[in-house]
């Protein structure tokens, strides 16, 4: 009876230290564990991605994309923990993008600017107002709530290229992690844009662009660690709940039932291999504005011409207006009118 009794008080102990009361339960060891031992873990499995993918090296700028979210936030706060505690020799930065949108922006800026002084790192803050001419609320104001993200996402991607030039970083870093992983691979095999599948899982993407991209959340889940930070985060006033959100419910159901099912999208993903056959999307340079672009515009330069043209719809969906005046040479496949129409939130743009 007393062995029983034991066993049983055993088992609500944390499968680690065996000491405190666990809190949460781990999607990819199942073991039940405490905060502590949560927030042990979790940095020292940051580092070992790090190490093991030999994402930076010593005397490297690197500049951490900072939203003011709770991924960002966390990201912040652990690279430059981990800089400190193992030497990694790196020269970090934040870089935010301020898309202006009152109300959303403008309060996860300030949280933005808290990293700054709580952590030491020099920010560098990009608007699409100085870039593009045009504000976040100026475009819903004239395309309205429907494609708001396609805009804002094409935009954010380029924007932190430039941000990221002015910084003159070797490296950008973002906190995608497990969730918007599985999500993304989910998506790009719902549209059958096989060029994105085929590099949405790599740690580190755009090494053949102006900036490598790194993601060393990808196995990760953020948001248990956030409770450490005494950091909040805001929703974005202009969050569409369309394709991308009813992904996200859709891995979180499959997540309830299989806890593992997150982990297990994000490797059937990183097995998917092209035939060599495949005919891929060629990389070379807009002929606008000198982006690196699959077509002869960028996609930031055939939205904004559909803007200051006053015909916004001109750059979203089939090859018609704009889009094809500039592009009809080009008709390969993940054709720029494709992606574009079926982009959703670009905070996830990979
Ligand atoms: Fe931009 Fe994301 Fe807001 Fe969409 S949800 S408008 S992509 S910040």
């Amino acid at each position: 009876m007393e062995a029983k009794s034991k066993k049983a008080g055993a088992s609500r102990l944390c499968f680690l230290c065996n000491l405190r009361r666990p809190v949460l339960k781990r999607p990819k060891t199942l073991q039940q564990i405490c905060r502590e031992c949560f927030y042990e873990v979790f940095e020292e499995e940051i580092h070992q991605v790090i190490v093991q993918n030999r994402l930076f090296k010593s005397g490297e700028r690197v500049a951490i994309g900072a939203s003011g979210g709770k991924d960002s936030t966390v990201l912040a706060y652990v690279l430059s923990e981990l800089n400190r505690r193992h030497n990694y020799g790196l020269d970090l930065f934040l870089l935010s993008i301020d898309e202006g949108i009152t109300g959303y922006r403008d309060d996860s800026l300030e949280t933005v600017k808290r990293n700054e002084v709580q952590y030491g790192l020099p920010l560098q803050i990009v608007s699409y107002k100085d870039l593009y001419g045009w504000t976040m609320d100026e475009i819903v104001k004239m395309i309205g709530l429907k494609n708001n993200c396609t805009f804002c996402g094409v935009f954010r991607r380029q924007a932190l290229d430039r941000g990221a030039a002015l910084l003159k970083v070797d490296k950008l870093v973002t906190g995608h992690n497990a969730d918007d992983i599985a999500e993304t691979v989910l998506l790009n095999i719902l549209r059958g844009d096989i060029a994105r599948l085929s590099r949405c899982t790599s740690i580190t993407t755009g090494e053949d662009g102006p900036i490598p991209r790194c993601k060393p959340f990808k196995y990760t889940y953020t948001y248990a660690y956030f409770k450490k930070l005494d950091y909040f985060s805001t929703e974005c006033i202009y969050s569409p709940n369309a394709y991308r959100g009813f992904a996200r419910e859709f891995i979180k159901d499959l997540e309830r039932i299989r806890p593992r099912a997150i982990l297990d999208i994000i490797k059937s993903g990183e097995d998917f291999r092209i035939a060599t056959t495949t005919k891929m999307p060629e990389q070379g340079t807009c002929e606008r504005c000198g982006y690196i672009s699959s077509q002869k515009w960028c996609k930031a330069c055939v939205l904004l011409e559909g803007l200051n043209r006053g015909l916004p719809k001109m750059g979203i969906g089939r090859p018609r207006g704009v889009n094809s005046d500039h592009n009809k040479e080009t008709k390969k496949p993940g054709s720029v009118a494709k992606s574009i129409e079926s982009k959703q939130c670009g905070s996830l743009d990979f």
